[in-house]
């Protein structure tokens, strides 16, 4: 994980790096745009009652907490609650030494991501493997995911069987069909050798306690064919009131998150195998994990667990597609996690504190978002709260943009700056980079001051416009 604020991880970011998140973000933006509109008379109707959904879902937890977990348990489920990632990885123990289980795979789940879950469970001599083939990619090379729908956007094929050949995956080749037929093979074996299966939630209905599982890989029902326990990880906030609002939510995740009117395979699990079914796991077990989550419904960004993940604020920013989701030092990269990584990291807010004011604030983030977050107002409230928490201020290299608040609120003060600042065209060149811009001066060049004459030029409009106005005859 990059350890650099945002605005310097962004310099040191290869082009070629820069290029295909670019490439790659656009496509997917433009797909999406175009079958939403040309699909639905009012996609932005839809969003928002998406997103009224998911808020009194949110609001309403103490109730439909309760009501999914009666639900799971009356489906043969057991259900155990985490309020830490400390506990949500203890409790995935538990269960797998208490089955003397040693192998797991895993379906793609941001939850376990977040808590870490692999590397707890290696500590602990279990073999945690994942299936996804971009985490299973991320994985082999010891990296991190730079997108929640994508995680390899920033690898290109070359890189990708460049790790295949030194892992033991076969001698080098870069054909992509090649590369998802050696990761199928291996897999494959390994879903036969796996005692546990975890997954997510893409969402769990309190209506039936059916959990959905969305993957364009088929990977999630893989793990869940042969291993005979389950284990689903699922974040408070992923309930829907009931089964019918499915159908709404699948169909603008699958839109936004990969432009498909469906992703492939969208699977509902109401419990374990009944005793009339001729396979799937015996054992269930969903772990409702917080870590951090009653903290985020507390504060002033609640609508930030409206999210359903689909990256669709990632696709669209702007400042995501130059810096990639490295850049952002945690699990949720892009505008969703801009706002949610620092609420996360609780008492550590102000390490992430720089991640709100990762944003030009031009409100593409919102008009995509499926749900209707309002990210750039939640951006405001956050870079605020980071101001009054004393975050550390601006990294080295920024323009003092305060002494430019103090001239824009004097008129005075502007009107000579902006009258005086010309003298920046005469200076002798090798007098530049004016010494508070250096550093902003290595990755951009300083334009021709051109400032000072607006006032005239309205003026003279005016004037204009005076002069060619119809005379009355009163
Ligand atoms: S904030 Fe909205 S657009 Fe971004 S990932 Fe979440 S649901 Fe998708």
């Amino acid at each position: 994980m990059a350890k650099q604020l945002i605005d310097q991880f962004a310099t040191t970011l290869p082009a070629d790096k820069r290029a295909s998140v670019y490439q790659s973000t656009k496509a997917t933006h433009e797909k999406r745009t175009k079958m939403l509109f040309d699909q639905f008379d009012d996609p932005n109707r839809l969003r928002a009652i998406a997103g009224g959904i998911k808020q009194h879902v949110i609001e309403n937890l103490d109730t439909y907490l309760p009501a999914v977990e009666a639900k799971l348990r009356a489906n043969g489920a057991q259900v155990h609650w985490a309020a830490t990632a400390e506990a949500a990885c203890a409790a995935v123990l538990k269960i797998m030494q208490a089955r003397g289980a040693t192998k797991l795979v895993k379906a793609k789940t941001m939850v376990s991501e977040e808590i870490e879950l692999a590397h707890f469970l290696e500590k602990h001599g279990i073999e945690a493997l994942e299936t996804d083939l971009g985490e299973f990619i991320v994985q082999i090379d010891h990296d991190h995911p730079s997108h929640i729908v994508r995680p390899i956007i920033h690898k290109n094929r070359r890189e990708i069987a460049t790790s295949f050949e030194k892992h033991g995956l076969g001698a080098y080749n870069d054909d992509p069909q090649t590369i998802t037929r050696r990761a199928r093979e291996f897999l494959r074996q390994k879903y036969l050798q796996a005692d546990v299966g975890l997954t997510g939630a893409n969402f769990v209905s309190a209506e039936s306690g059916r959990i959905v599982l969305v993957t364009n890989e088929g990977n999630s029902r893989f793990s869940l064919a042969a291993p005979k326990c389950h284990i689903a990880l699922v974040g408070i906030e992923k309930l829907v009131p009931r089964d019918r609002d499915l159908g709404l939510l699948l169909n603008l995740l699958a839109r936004s998150a990969t432009a498909q009117q469906l992703t492939v395979y969208t699977e509902f699990i109401a419990g374990p195998k009944l005793a009339a079914q001729p396979d799937g796991p015996e054992e269930m077990h969903v772990i409702f994990v917080d870590n951090g989550r009653t903290e985020v419904l507390a504060s002033e960004c609640t609508e930030i667990l409206r999210c359903i993940r689909c990256g669709a604020c990632m696709n669209v920013c702007p400042v995501y597609r130059q810096v990639s989701g490295h850049a952002y030092r945690s699990v949720y990269p892009g505008p969703v996690g801009a706002v949610l990584s620092p609420l996360l990291a609780g008492k550590r807010f102000p390490e992430l504190a720089d991640l709100p004011k990762a944003s030009s604030l031009c409100g593409a983030c919102h008009e995509v978002c499926p749900v209707d977050i309002p990210i750039p107002d939640l951006l405001l409230r956050l870079r605020a709260k980071g101001k009054a928490e004393g975050a550390p201020r601006a990294a080295a290299g920024t323009p003092p943009m305060g002494a430019w608040a103090l001239l824009a609120t004097q008129p005075t003060a502007w009107k000579a700056a902006l009258t005086g600042g010309k003298i920046i065209n005469y200076l002798p060149t090798k007098l530049l980079p004016i010494p508070p811009l250096r550093a902003w001066e290595k990755e951009r060049t300083l334009p021709e001051w051109r400032g000072g004459n607006f006032r005239r030029w309205m003026k003279e409009r005016k004037k204009n416009a005076q002069g060619r106005e119809p005379k009355t005859n009163g």
